[in-house]
């Protein structure tokens, strides 16, 4: 197989990457960040009205097709058809980035069982569907990029956040096991574990100025991400750059894993 060399490795002109939860947020930042890199991508969310309007404006910035799917991830038959009518309209997505997920905070002793529940669903089993599915035609063509967004909770606790971090932590071992399964067809399967970004998810996080101000003190590069901090990794992880990583998780946190 031959390999394009030096930057052209990185151009992902004639993919098609779907990215889940690219409605808004840290997914809206890697859906402009790999249409800049040419691929068409999939701006996906529940609320359609939301996902249009982005992809309109990263077509517009990107100056690349953009299209748009909206499903429940975490409902089996809905990633089901939502895939089965993407991969008629465009093929297997090249490139699958696992980004959708929520936040649910609370003291372990008082936390609902619909919150740990919902966590669950939307931040890992939503991850083990997509990924399920879109293997499939995948391994029939022998390539792909599977990507799932994890984060510096994987690896670092903090109070009231246990059950997400369960989540983020699971997301580790399940890219590991899709590299198990899928390297032999061709296919990698890695994770970006991002610090703290200031989002919808976070807003409460930035709007408390002792714990935002704890954020800069905790992280060695002295302030929270930018959403555009994590898009080399994403174009990276995605491209034929990356052909030889595969079950690994790329932290994008300014450091805050490395050092206590
Ligand atoms: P946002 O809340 O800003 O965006 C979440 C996105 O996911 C929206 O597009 C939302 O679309 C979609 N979504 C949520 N639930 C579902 C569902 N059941 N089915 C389909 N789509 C869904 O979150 P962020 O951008 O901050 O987070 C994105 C990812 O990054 C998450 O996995 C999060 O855990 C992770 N992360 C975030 C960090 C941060 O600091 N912000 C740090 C570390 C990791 P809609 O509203 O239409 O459903």
């Amino acid at each position: 197989m031959t390999r394009p060399a030096g930057l052209d490795a990185f151009d992902l002109t004639g993919r098609v990457a779907l990215v889940t939860g690219s409605s808004q947020g840290i997914g809206r930042a890697l859906a402009e960040g790999l249409a800049g890199a040419g691929a068409t991508v999939v701006v996906h969310g529940r609320d359609r009205a939301k996902a249009e309007r982005a992809a309109g404006e990263i077509a517009d910035v990107t100056g690349t097709a953009t299209h748009v799917s909206t499903f429940d991830v975490t409902d089996a038959a809905a990633v089901d058809a939502g895939i089965g009518a993407l991969e008629d309209a465009l093929g297997t997505p090249d490139v699958l980035v696992n980004n959708a997920g929520i936040q649910r905070r609370g003291p372990i002793a008082e936390f609902a069982d619909a919150d740990w529940h919902d966590l669950l669903a939307t931040n890992l089993t939503s991850a083990f569907l997509l990924s399920r599915r879109v293997a499939r035609g995948m391994i029939a063509r022998g390539s792909g990029r599977i990507i799932a967004i994890g984060s510096v909770q994987s690896q670092l606790a903090r109070p009231s956040i246990a059950p997400y971090s369960a989540t983020k932590g699971a997301i580790v071992m399940l890219t590991k096991g899709l590299c198990a399964d899928l390297a032999p067809h061709g296919i990698t399967a890695n994770a970006i574990a991002p610090g703290y970004f200031a989002t919808e998810l976070t807003a409460p996080l930035v709007a408390d100025e002792q714990f935002s101000s704890w954020v800069r003190g905790r992280t060695p590069a002295g302030r929270w991400g930018d959403v555009r901090d994590l898009v080399g990794a994403a174009v990276f992880l995605a491209s034929d750059a990356s052909a030889f990583v595969n079950g690994q998780t790329l932290h994008v946190d300014g450091g805050m894993t490395a050092v206590v």
